[in-house]
């Protein structure tokens, strides 16, 4: 439960948790509902911004004395719904609590394939998979051989992007905040290099090493500092997707952008997305990426803290690089 809205650093200490007891059934005057079982929540940056009260935004605050809400993976335990069945698994928006009413479910999945770990449908085969995959093929336009740049590489969206660009016969770099995460995107994801950009002293000479000819794409993460020196290293007719500013998001003035300028005199494209306006697009998503998890193309990580008593301190964990990998919670097990 959100305890009121936060300002500045999120901590721990501006959630709490409640016990109460509920019927697990969904109410008589409740059409087209389901009670869910939460089994997975995701951790996801943006949810630091539906902390603060929002205006003008494309989400809505969280509402303090209210449990939090995000994605994650449950089981239908009871239904009013027509298409929804008890026993039926899902992913979609739902609490951060164990048990969920969920009273418009039209936005969630029905998931169909279980012959992949049902926590994957949090990550890589939920919101960050989808993130990354329609953000990367359908917003950065890459050919084959291009440069690309990916920054907060290590995590949920991160690594599923510069796998993507390497499938495709990318050169990609990523950068991330600590040796074990650089060790892990050179070692394991199989980008062709990476850096700790806390120890870079000037992130521009760090991108001129690393990209002699300049940078075709980056994947925007973090904003800030990163975004300014990025700037001074796209290639004429680069494209910047940006997906999102984490190093924005715990402050209570947004750093400036310097350096616009070079879209103007390299024709660059930079644009931001939002996952949702894909996600008709989802059977199309699973065809595609469905077979690279089962063949072994594509590796994922993931950080699971235990039990919702833990959700707090993994979800904070996003801003200060504590999760290795994609962060998730689990509540139960099916
Ligand atoms: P991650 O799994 O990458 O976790 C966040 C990571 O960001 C941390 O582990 C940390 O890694 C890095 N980070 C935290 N603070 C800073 C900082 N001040 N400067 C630089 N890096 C920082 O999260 P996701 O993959 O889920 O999300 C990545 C980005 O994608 C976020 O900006 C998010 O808002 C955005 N997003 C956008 C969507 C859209 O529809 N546009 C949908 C989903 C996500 P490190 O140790 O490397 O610093």
């Amino acid at each position: 439960i959100l305890k009121d809205y936060v300002n500045g650093f999120v901590k721990e200490s501006d959630m709490v948790l409640k016990s109460t007891t509920i019927k697990l059934k969904v109410p008589e005057d409740s059409p087209n509902s389901i009670l869910v079982k939460n089994l997975y929540l995701s951790c996801d940056p943006y949810m630091r911004n539906r902390m603060s009260k929002l205006v003008d935004s494309y989400v809505d605050s969280f509402t303090p004395g209210y449990p939090i809400s995000g994605y994650g993976v449950a089981k239908v335990v009871d239904s009013t719904h027509p298409n929804l069945n008890k026993g039926d698994l899902v992913w979609g928006i739902t609490g951060w609590e164990e048990y969920s009413l969920i009273k418009s479910p039209e936005t969630f999945f029905k998931i169909q394939h279980t012959d992949v770990p049902l926590s994957y449908y949090a990550g890589i085969l939920g919101m960050a998979g989808t993130t990354a995959y329609f953000g990367f093929y359908e917003v950065c336009s890459p050919k084959n051989g291009e440069t690309v740049f990916v920054s907060a590489a290590s995590g949920a969206v991160g690594q599923l992007v510069g796998q993507f660009a390497k499938l495709l016969g990318c050169y990609v770099v990523g950068s991330a905040g600590s040796k074990e995460k650089v060790d892990l995107l050179k070692n394991k994801f199989g980008f062709d290099d990476a850096f700790n950009y806390k120890e870079e002293p000037d992130l521009n000479v760090a991108l001129k090493r690393l990209f002699p000819d300049g940078i075709d794409i980056y994947f925007e993460n973090v904003g800030g500092k990163m975004l300014n020196a990025v700037l001074l290293n796209m290639k004429l007719h680069g494209r910047i997707a940006v997906c999102g500013m984490i190093s924005q998001y715990n402050l209570e003035q947004p750093e400036g952008v310097h350096n616009l300028f070079y879209l103007v005199s390299k024709r660059i494209r930079m644009e931001g997305f939002l996952v949702f306006d894909y996600y008709h697009n989802y059977p199309k998503f699973l065809e595609a990426v469905l077979p690279v998890i089962k063949e072994g193309k594509i590796t994922y990580i993931e950080d699971i803290a235990e039990g919702l008593e833990s959700a707090p301190a993994a979800l904070i964990g996003l801003f200060s690089g504590r999760n290795v990998g994609k962060q998730l919670v689990v509540v139960a097990h099916e």
